[in-house]
């Protein structure tokens, strides 16, 4: 029986188990999505890794070899994940999660891949999610891999909305493709007139079908919509030249140009007929909105595999550095540890581990958020429907006053029995759920895939020249650029700040959040290695914060929270991501020391693994808390006038005399006096007298606090260090270099 301190001292004897992972990332109850990542991870690691070690990333022509892909993906059944059981897929009830890992099996091989894969998915996210049910059944039906037996080839998707500059980008309501009115005889069904040119289409290399944004050129259409187009429609249909792109080079891109008639069935989600004018149910935007709400998550699983699949290579790569040199003979500190032996290599690897768990952990929170949501979703409108409160307006006053009861119930103290009656009200749950929902997605989106992007490059860097070069075991170089490609399409980092800017300021997400943050202190109590006290003090000065900027101006009196200043919503979005992703690491970790000893394979080893991940939670609360902490000071105190040297400013200063004379009577005082302005009017060298903290000593003592915190988070770096030093990995990586 191991004692008390011998738990404690032990820690990580090899790289995470499956069975831990499926465990911390919530699906240790699913047994469908463990085969499932099965399955992807034979195609990542075998036709994906292979293709990639050949060169195939070496054009962005999209080649044979790279379409065979597709055939991996249909067969491994990749492709069948996006569709339910009627359509031909096998898995029932929401898809996130299984769509995340996927997304996180092939991303830990090659982001392209991925893409290819999910792209398909997005193309038909539109009908999935505001199709009418003909539509739905119709193109999932065709999009679905075929069943054993069948010989027809199935559809491929791709989803058009970027255009040409100047328009379509970031700024999706700046549509230039049009629908008009082709042909409207009585009584039929009208034929609409589609132009659109893309910039950017992902999977146009060989897409069978298309989704795309339109605006209306007509009269008799109102307002924009997303239309079905199809490769055998009459007109054009041009996929373009292909993008001569840098990054995720086994998936198809390109600039499309489609001139077509189609039937105004076409039109996702449907139309109605007023006055004479055909009326979309869904305007492009409602339609974008609720698919991109889903997709993006994905897009920040994929950053977060490929730190993580950095881990590996790299502790290989150092350990190995110095074998064969003359010095280092077997058994000497050389051999045995190779760059190992430096504390930098070691520091910077355990950073590098941390950020993707943390990654990692937001990203699939966000994916089984998005899981629990659908359903309530859907039911929801079902209610409102039943209950008659129909049309915008209405709806939107009746969630209005759900989330006004939400709050109040989440006000109450944690062990109120009513608050039960959060998880029982389909609606209050709807809107508690759904306010999470609007800021874990772009929270997941925006941190994962701009943060692992930089944490990707001191991946590469701890390879050496070697990290930049194409025979990088796990294909470093390539992963570094292509999370740069992740943090812009589906929208780049200013979109997810500005959708947070807001989402993050609504009191129902607020409320949940002050939960959060006496969560952390309990959590603290019981488990102080994981560094949730730190998190939590960090987590009120965020709250702090925030509530200061909405209600204070800069020193000319303008507004500091609105939409327009970005220099502040902005960065304390970036300080919000960094906490939440923290905080679903350590969730995480508390998830795999409940359940893992219920699993053999994993009780085996429990106590070291929790160890090293509580004190990799540890090293990246210290710096979620240092980020968040450094952002929040800087807008407190930056858009403030300095005090200068002038009348204004040595109002608050000492005059030389006046001070002496203080000195008289109490002795000592002078030397605590740092604004001194002589009779002359001579003053200390530097900026003006100090600036004054008036209104924000609470700030100043969270601050001080914080820091305090911070006390164990080095320890912890060390511990987790001296424990990658020592880690057993595999002779080899399980996929070709
Ligand atoms: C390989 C690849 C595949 C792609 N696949 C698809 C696809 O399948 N379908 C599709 O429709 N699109 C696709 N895209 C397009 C992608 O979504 C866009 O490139 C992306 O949304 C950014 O738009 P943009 O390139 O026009 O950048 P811009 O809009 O020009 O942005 C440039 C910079 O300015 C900033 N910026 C812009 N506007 C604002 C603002 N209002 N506030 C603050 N900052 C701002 C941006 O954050 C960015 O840093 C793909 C792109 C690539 C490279």
């Amino acid at each position: 029986m191991a004692t008390a301190s011998s738990i404690k001292s032990e820690t990580l004897q090899t790289l995470p188990s499956d069975a831990a992972r499926q465990i911390q990332w919530g699906f240790v109850d699913r047994y469908d999505l463990q085969l499932l990542v099965q399955s992807a991870r034979a195609v990542a690691r075998g036709p994906v890794a292979r293709l990639v070690a050949s060169g195939g990333r070496n054009s962005h022509e999209w080649t044979e070899a790279k379409a065979q892909l597709l055939e991996a993906f249909d067969s491994s059944g990749i492709t069948a994940v996006f569709m339910d059981p009627e359509h031909g897929g096998y898995l029932t009830g929401p898809k996130n999660l299984a769509l995340a890992l996927v997304a996180f099996e092939l991303a830990w091989v090659d982001g392209g891949a991925a893409t290819a894969s999910l792209a398909g998915c997005l193309a038909l996210s539109p009908i999935h999610e505001r199709g009418t049910p003909e539509q739905k059944q119709h193109y999932m039906s065709l999009a679905a891999p075929p069943q054993p037996g069948e010989t027809r080839k199935p559809w491929r998707g791709a989803f058009c909305l970027t255009e040409p500059i100047p328009y379509v980008g970031v700024d999706t309501g700046m549509l230039s493709g049009k629908v008009r009115i082709a042909e409207w005889k009585p009584d039929e069904e009208p034929i609409l007139q589609v132009e659109k040119r893309g910039r950017f289409i992902t999977n146009i290399g060989f897409a069978n079908f298309v989704t795309a944004a339109v605006d209306s050129g007509d009269e008799r259409i109102k307002g924009s919509c997303i239309v079905i187009l199809e490769e055998t429609d009459p007109g054009v249909f041009d996929r373009g030249t292909p993008t001569r792109k840098m990054v995720h080079q086994l998936s198809s891109t390109g600039d499309p140009i489609f001139s077509l008639r189609v039937p105004a069935s076409r039109i996702v989600g449907g139309y109605d007929v007023k006055d004479g004018v055909l009326v979309p149910r869904y305007n492009h935007s409602e339609v974008i909105e609720a698919v991109f709400r889903r997709t993006r998550v994905t897009v920040g699983v994929m950053t977060a595999a490929k730190l993580l699949s950095a881990v590996e290579p790299v502790i290989r790569y150092q350990r190995g550095r110095f074998r064969g040199a003359e010095m280092a003979t077997p058994g000497s500190v050389r051999y045995e540890l190779g760059l190992q032996a430096r504390e930098d290599t070691l520091h910077r690897l355990v950073d590098v581990w941390a950020t993707g768990e943390a990654g990692a952990s937001l990203a699939f929170a966000a994916a089984r958020l998005f899981d629990e949501l659908d359903p309530v979703e859907k039911e929801t409108e079902k209610l409102l429907a039943e209950r008659g409160v129909v049309g915008g307006k209405a709806k939107l006053k009746a969630l209005r006053g759900a989330a006004d009861d939400a709050i109040a119930l989440l006000r109450l103290p944690a062990d109120d029995p009513r608050q039960a009656q959060l998880q029982r009200d389909l609606i209050l749950r709807f809107v508690t759920l759904d306010s999470l929902a609007d800021v874990l997605c772009p929270a997941t989106k925006l941190w994962n895939t701009g943060w692992g992007a930089q944490m990707m490059r001191e991946a590469v860097s701890l390879m050496g020249g070697y990290g930049i070069t194409e025979d990088c075991p796990g294909f470093l170089g390539n992963k570094w650029m292509d999370a740069q490609l992740e943090a812009t399409y589906e929208g780049p980092e200013a979109v997810q700040r500005r959708q947070l800017s807001v989402t993050m300021t609504n009191p129902l997400f607020l409320a949940q959040f002050r939960q959060w943050i006496r969560e952390m202190r309990r959590i603290a109590s019981e488990h102080p290695g994981t560094g949730a006290c730190a998190l939590a003090t960090a987590m009120t000065m965020w709250l702090w914060t925030l509530d200061r900027l909405q209600h204070s101006t800069d020193a000319q009196g303008a507004k500091l929270y609105n939409s327009a200043r970005q220099g502040v919503t902005f960065p304390l979005a970036d300080a919000l991501c960094w906490l939440l992703a923290a905080r679903c690491q350590i969730m995480d970790v508390l998830e795999l020391g409940r359940r893992g000893k219920q699993d053999p394979s994993v009780a085996e080893g429990l106590p070291g693994l929790v160890n090293f991940m509580s004190d990799l939670c540890h090293v990246q609360t210290a710096r979620a808390s240092g980020e968040a902490a450094r952002i929040a000071a800087e807008l407190v105190f930056g858009y403030n006038r300095h005090p200068a040297w002038d009348e204004q400013g040595a109002r608050g200063c000492w005059n030389v005399d006046e001070l002496n004379a203080f000195e008289g009577l109490i002795p000592g005082i002078a030397a605590y006096a740092v604004d001194v302005v002589g009779n002359d009017g001579s003053h200390p060298q530097k900026a003006g007298p100090c600036a004054k903290c008036s209104g924000a000593e609470p700030f100043l003592s969270l601050h001080s606090k914080l820091a305090t915190c911070l006390t164990g988070s080095r320890l912890a770096k060390d511990r987790a260090a001296e424990a990658i030093s020592k880690i057993m990995i595999p002779e080899a990586l399980d996929y070709p270099a």
